[in-house]
């Protein structure tokens, strides 16, 4: 099984998983929360985008930050 390094603690683990709001794979350590969204979807957040406000409020409306933006610039054509 090959060693993996976690990219936010540098510490060596087995598992990592992709955070959705940084990209960096990061430990299950460093995971703050996940949930599953849909059978195949699941949100990965790790500690230091739960500190950021818009990241943990786009992690609660279960959406990733690509989807959050997406959201928004359809929200802002609307207003035209
Ligand atoms: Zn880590
Ligand atoms: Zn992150």
């Amino acid at each position: 099984m090959a060693i993996k390094v976690c990219e936010r603690c540098k510490r060596e683990t087995i598992k990592t998983e992709t955070c959705d709001y940084c990209s960096r794979k990061i430990c299950l350590d460093c995971e703050k929360a996940t949930q599953r969204i849909q059978k195949l979807t699941r949100l990965v957040i790790c500690k230091d985008c739960w500190g950021i406000m818009p990241r943990r409020s786009a992690y609660k409306n279960r959406h990733t930050m690509a989807q959050e933006a997406a959201a928004v610039a359809a929200e802002a054509a609307k207003a035209f």
